[in-house]
């Protein structure tokens, strides 16, 4: 038997299993997922759990009912690759052997890294939504908070759904103008990057978006530590931010069994080619979802769009043929806007977000860059989809690549046939 071990039961490691499953000749392969839980987690919906949209128990599988039968699911905790004895060592001292090792275990907040985060305040009037625990701790928060300053904030980048903030963002401020008590909260967003989003014309758009709605913007923000007793986040360069409610994103990392495995960068993300995955290191390694250093946004949409092109590149690797498959860094993104509205962003490696329509030029049905209520039913939409398509392996009948179809770089803003309005559906 020849021996696939997948490390990380998430999005890319059920979605890879699955697909491989159904692919690999069952008689010649044995597949083992691993994962230190039991719990598949749908982390979109940790956004909208804060405003009662979800409860926790609408984003939670336990592994094994995602994960088709035939693949065997190993729980524990990794504790180091040897790549050089093609071995994984879980820290309870079993050891799995393997041929091919696919890593996929994704990227954590990891509050620990700022001084002063985990301090006094923690859960208390600083919050994260960017784990279970955290989105519902913050469910409570937001429910009791009546007025003062409300700070967003993101400490590093990369980030996994880099949107997240903003969204959490308009969504609170909708959220408070519904109670009738937005007069009573200044809202700030405060972002190393040095305006909204990364990208110039998604920065402009959602940049444009946080002015109409009265939230300040503090850019180039590096957070040096948080002081607990003022409840003030301080910069490298002692800019001061005081909030009576921070909602943070921690630094995100990559796994610490990645650096002690001397496998890792400085974040702990694995290095790979980035149109193939393969480990920059060691040929029978590949990383896909967050837990790899490639240059797009770490999503379940990338993850997806990479796993479709990853699927029939190590097909083809395994039986010793050249992997002529490219990812080319596909994702896309529905952005929440508050008001029952949303947006679209598509995107690759070399295309930045671009306004038009999504999939089908003309039509869409979904918008990209600007906001309309389909936007936000698809949005709503893509947990039914996430669970029933995606995670089983099922196809799905859009590219894998990025399409310029239907999309146009706008021209200049004082240009009569700039696309860059609203639209009101
Ligand atoms: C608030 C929020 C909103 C988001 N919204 C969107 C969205 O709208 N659209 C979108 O496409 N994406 C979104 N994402 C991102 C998306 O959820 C992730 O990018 C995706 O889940 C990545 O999949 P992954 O398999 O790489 O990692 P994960 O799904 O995180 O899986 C990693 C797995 O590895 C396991 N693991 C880690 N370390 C170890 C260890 N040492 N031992 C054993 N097991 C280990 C973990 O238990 C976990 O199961 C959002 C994420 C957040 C937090």
């Amino acid at each position: 038997m020849r021996r696939l071990l997948v490390l990380g039961a998430g999005t890319a490691g059920t979605m890879v299993a699955n697909k491989l499953s159904r692919r690999l000749d069952r008689a010649a392969w044995q597949i083992t997922v691993v994962d230190q839980d039991d719990e598949h987690v749908y982390q979109p919906g940790f956004l909208l759990l804060p405003f009662g949209v979800y409860q926790p128990d609408d984003l939670v599988k336990p592994r094994r009912s995602v994960i088709r039968g035939g693949v065997d699911l190993v729980r524990g905790e990794i504790d180091r690759v040897n790549p050089e004895l093609n071995e994984v060592l879980l820290g309870d001292g079993r050891r799995l052997g393997y041929d091919y090792l696919i890593i996929a275990t994704g990227t954590t907040p990891r509050p620990d890294q700022t001084p002063g985060m985990l301090g006094s305040q923690w859960r208390k009037s600083i919050f994260d939504f960017y784990s279970l625990d955290g989105a519902t701790a913050l469910a409570g928060a937001l429910q009791e908070f009546d007025h003062g300053r409300l700070v967003v904030h993101v400490t590093d980048m990369p980030i996994k759904c880099p949107v997240a903030p903003l969204e959490f963002t308009f969504l609170a401020e909708a959220a408070f103008r519904a109670r009738g008590m937005r007069d009573r909260v200044e809202i700030t967003y405060v972002t190393p990057l040095p305006g909204a989003f990364t990208k110039p014309i998604a920065s402009q758009q959602l940049g444009s978006m946080l002015d109409d709605r009265k939230i300040a913007v503090e850019p180039d923000f590096m957070v040096e530590r948080i002081d607990p007793e003022t409840k003030t986040l301080i910069s490298y360069d002692e800019r001061e931010v005081p909030f009576d409610l921070l909602v943070t994103v921690p630094l995100n990392m990559g796994a610490d069994y990645i650096a002690r495995s001397g496998l890792g960068d400085e974040l702990n993300y694995v290095p790979v080619d980035k149109h193939t995955l393969q480990s920059m290191a060691h040929g029978n390694i590949f990383a896909i979802g967050d837990a790899s250093n490639i240059p797009t946004s770490k999503s379940g949409s990338a993850a997806h769009f990479s796993v479709e092109i990853f699927t029939g590149n190590f097909l083809r690797h395994v039986q010793g043929l050249p992997m002529t498959g490219t990812f080319d860094g596909h994702t896309n993104c529905f952005i929440e806007a508050g008001d029952g509205r949303g947006m679209l962003i598509d995107f690759n490696y070399d295309t930045e977000p671009l306004p038009g329509s999504y999939p089908v030029p003309g039509l869409g049905p979904f918008g990209l860059l600007r906001e309309s209520t389909r936007n936000h039913w698809g949005k709503l939409a893509f947990r039914w989809l996430y669970w029933h398509v995606l995670l089983p392996g099922r196809p799905l009948p859009l590219p894998a690549h990025m399409s310029m179809a239907g999309k146009h770089v706008p021209k200049p803003p004082d240009d009569p046939d700039n696309v860059m309005t609203k639209e009101q559906p």
